[in-house]
């Protein structure tokens, strides 16, 4: 159901994450977020985070914000991201953090790849018993996020497959039992943060173009497994709240996991099949290869392009930005078209300054073509040049 981008024609967001301020010191480890924001020191640390990603995006114009992942650890390569739910489910042994065991198939960096660091990082609770939801609270951070402001809050979150593929397991039978029953509690918990009125829900990271495009001939762990697996979590979803499918082409450390740019064209046919009111691609790395198939290949949902650029620091110009939105609109209509970052821009390294400009050029560059559209436009407060200090000369 859309709720978030109904009514908005080209919509602009981010996928999730923002840089952290270098004075959130704060972290959560295996405290639940309610427990740490009993905490005076946690919770000014985390309100005040989160109010400056809102107010950040706000000044840039963005119409769906996100909380910035402000409820992630400061871990190597933005780990957290993965590890957040094995640290607050249940069923995992909280206390004895293992190192993953590397698994076939997976990808490989040898040391002195910055990766490298990444694969250490992943030093995880491992599962002993049956998965439930334990202490994710996805609502709880919401609601804190949520009251903050009147624009609608996206909230992201890994989906099961690569939770599973990154822990020990002394209690499942076998990967696909557990990719069942952690997909089955992440259901649950989605449930609750849809009737809590959260008005978009992102599922991150799907396998399904990553495993299409490896060639990975596996019974179990394959392209129509990973939509099969999407569908299961988010079961029921659409009918509560807009459900977003965010692929991408993996984000740790702002690295691209492969050597070369990655086209989606082998995977949008499965794509396709997602639960889902919204699907994201990366775009703009990939100097927008892929936006004719895009159009051709995904029926119905909305799809939201990246156009600008977690991996570099180079800040997009808003008429290259115009440029590529005008591109994609040849080939998906306007109503249809929402536009993005191509992935998160806090997994490690970018400033905030970066982060800040790349998401006012985003807003910049979509108002140029809402303009030739005859669209309303966003307003962007931090390009007002009516407060500008620059000294004109006379
Ligand atoms: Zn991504």
């Amino acid at each position: 159901m859309l709720r978030a981008t109904k009514d908005i024609k080209l919509p602009t967001t981010i996928t999730g994450s923002l840089p952290r301020p270098t004075w959130y010191t704060e972290n959560l480890g295996v405290r639940s977020f309610m427990d740490a924001m009993v905490n005076s020191e946690f919770r000014e640390q985390y309100v005040d985070t989160v109010a400056i990603y809102l107010h950040e995006q706000a000044l840039a114009g963005l119409d769906i914000v996100t909380d910035g992942d402000a409820h992630f650890d400061n871990d190597v390569g933005g780990q957290s991201w993965t590890a957040y739910p094995t640290r607050h489910m249940s069923g995992f042994n909280h206390a004895d953090p293992r190192p993953t065991p590397a698994g076939k198939g997976g990808l490989l960096f040898p040391p002195g790849h910055i990766l490298h660091d990444y694969l250490e990082a992943r030093v995880m609770p491992s599962i002993v018993g049956p998965v439930g939801r334990g202490s994710l609270q996805y609502a709880a951070m919401w609601k804190t996020v949520q009251r903050m402001t009147k624009r609608p809050v996206k909230f992201g979150t890994i989906g099961p497959e690569l939770v599973a593929f990154a822990v020990a397991d002394h209690h499942y039978r076998n990967v696909k039992d557990r990719i069942l029953a952690i997909s089955d509690a992440l259901n649950e918990e989605l449930h609750e943060l849809a009737d809590a009125g959260c008005q978009a829900i992102q599922f991150e990271e799907p396998q399904i173009h990553l495993l299409a495009v490896r060639n990975i001939v596996d019974d179990v762990i394959n392209p129509a497994f990973s939509v099969e697996v999407f569908n299961r979590t988010v079961r029921g979803l659409r009918a509560k709240t807009e459900v977003w499918c965010h692929t991408c082409w993996g984000n740790p450390s702002q690295q691209r996991m492969f050597p070369r740019v990655q086209s989606y064209k082998s995977a949008l046919a499965m794509i396709n099949k997602v639960d889902a009111d919204v699907v994201t691609f990366e775009s703009c790395s990939a100097g927008g290869m892929d936006l004719e198939a895009f159009g051709k290949e995904i029926a119905d949902k909305k799809i939201a392009i990246g156009v600008i650029d977690h991996h570099t620091l180079q800040v997009e110009r808003p008429e290259e930005i115009a440029d590529h939105i005008r591109r994609a609109l040849k080939y998906i209509p306007a109503e249809r078209l929402v536009l993005s970052s191509d992935c998160g821009m806090g997994r490690e390294g970018m400033s905030r300054r970066h982060a800040f400009y790349k998401m006012v050029a985003l807003v910049q560059g979509t108002n140029i073509v809402r303009r030739e559209l005859g669209l309303p436009e966003a307003e962007c407060l931090a390009a007002d040049p009516r407060y500008s200090l620059v000294v004109q000369a006379p």
